[in-house]
């Protein structure tokens, strides 16, 4: 029985949607792989809150570990324990979020295991014949998607948020939660959190966002992203930017998608005012649906778009905001 083992983290904020992605995802790789059990390691100060949670949402089994010590961004700590609970469960599959914690502690486990790692997934296949997982994900700045193989006793993965939807929640479904008992020497947590420099989020965040609203140098100026809020608003979306609003501060910084921004999968992504470059389709290439509105027909965002609107946002965007508004009978 193929053990795949999702790891789960509990932050202040709760239990993360991306821990409920990925066990929707564990338990599609089980299906394809053609048996399987999903079993999660669920980290933070009072995570056992959360156990049953992640068996409705589809887990088999889940590993608490609640330690104290476990509070913030102790990555040194978080390996410790995955480390030990990998050792201990022998998972054959194992599944990150590919955010700022499953990014960093995904490639130390892997060396500690001495296994390959594909990073940065949206998808998989299983070959039939050889049983191998193809680990699907974008390469050239998302302008091509790969398959890729990683060898080695334990095959790891990072996952792009939202490239997988949860599970809906079936309060019938049974399974185990156990704690897992782990004692943590200070001497492991050889980095120390100095500062924590949180953005001011109004609504719903970049990440966690189904629909996003980009606006790019077409926008002309800070004065136009009001009008890109109100219909993220109507929309329930978030607005994010391409490189020339953030460098020119029209928007935080925290809003730039991209290579050097925020990499999204959100179910819909509108981009406005915005050219189409690579730098910038690398974040947001694995969008399920894109639609363009830019004035120049040939602009290259329209060889990706799925669907289009050659004009000017200026009159374009007040007419969508009142035909949205119509529609959600605001
Ligand atoms: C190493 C490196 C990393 C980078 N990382 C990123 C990154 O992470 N994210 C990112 O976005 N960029 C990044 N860039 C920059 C990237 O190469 C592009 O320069 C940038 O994405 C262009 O932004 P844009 O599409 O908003 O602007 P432009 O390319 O200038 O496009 C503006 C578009 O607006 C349209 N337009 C103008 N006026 C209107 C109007 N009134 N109505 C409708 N359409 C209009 C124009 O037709 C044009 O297509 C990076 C570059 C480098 C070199």
């Amino acid at each position: 029985m193929t053990k795949i083992l999702v790891f789960s983290l509990v932050s202040a904020e709760g239990l993360s949607r991306s821990g409920l992605e990925l066990v929707a995802a564990a338990g599609q790789l089980r299906e394809k792989l053609g048996d399987g059990i999903v079993q999660v390691a669920l980290l933070g100060p009072d995570a056992e809150s959360y156990g049953e949670m992640l068996i409705y949402h589809g887990a088999d089994e889940v590993f608490v570990a609640s330690s104290p010590e476990l509070k913030g961004y102790k990555t040194d700590f978080i390996l410790a324990v995955l480390e030990m609970a990998t050792r201990r469960i022998s998972p054959e599959v194992i599944l990150f979020p590919a955010d700022a914690v499953g990014g960093e502690i995904a490639p130390r486990l892997a060396y500690r295991l001495e296994t390959g790692i594909v990073t940065d997934c949206v998808g998989f296949e299983v070959n039939t014949e050889s049983g191998h997982i193809h680990w699907l994900r974008p390469v050239y700045g998302g302008k091509a998607m790969t398959f890729m193989v990683a060898r080695g006793p334990v095959q790891i993965a990072t996952f792009r948020q939202r490239a997988f939807e949860p599970l809906p929640e079936d309060s019938s479904r049974r399974g185990k939660v156990q704690a897992l008992e782990v004692e943590l020497e200070p001497a492991l947590d050889r980095v120390s959190l100095v500062e924590e420099i949180r953005e001011k989020v109004e609504g719903i965040s970049l990440d966690e966002a189904e629909i996003v609203i980009g606006g790019g140098r077409g926008i002309g100026g800070p004065e136009g992203f009001p009008g890109l809020e109100t219909l993220a608003q109507i929309l329930e979306g978030a607005v994010g930017s391409s490189r020339p609003p953030a460098d020119s501060g029209w928007v935080p910084h925290g809003k730039l998608i991209g290579q050097t921004g925020k990499i999204l999968s959100p179910n819909l992504y509108i981009a406005i005012g915005i050219s189409g470059a690579p730098q910038h389709m690398a974040g947001i290439s694995s969008a399920k649906t894109i639609i363009a509105i830019n004035k120049d027909e040939d602009a290259p965002i329209f060889k990706v778009a799925h669907l289009g609107v050659v004009g000017n946002w200026r009159q374009v965007i007040p007419a969508l905001i009142q035909a949205c508004r119509e529609l959600v009978g605001d």
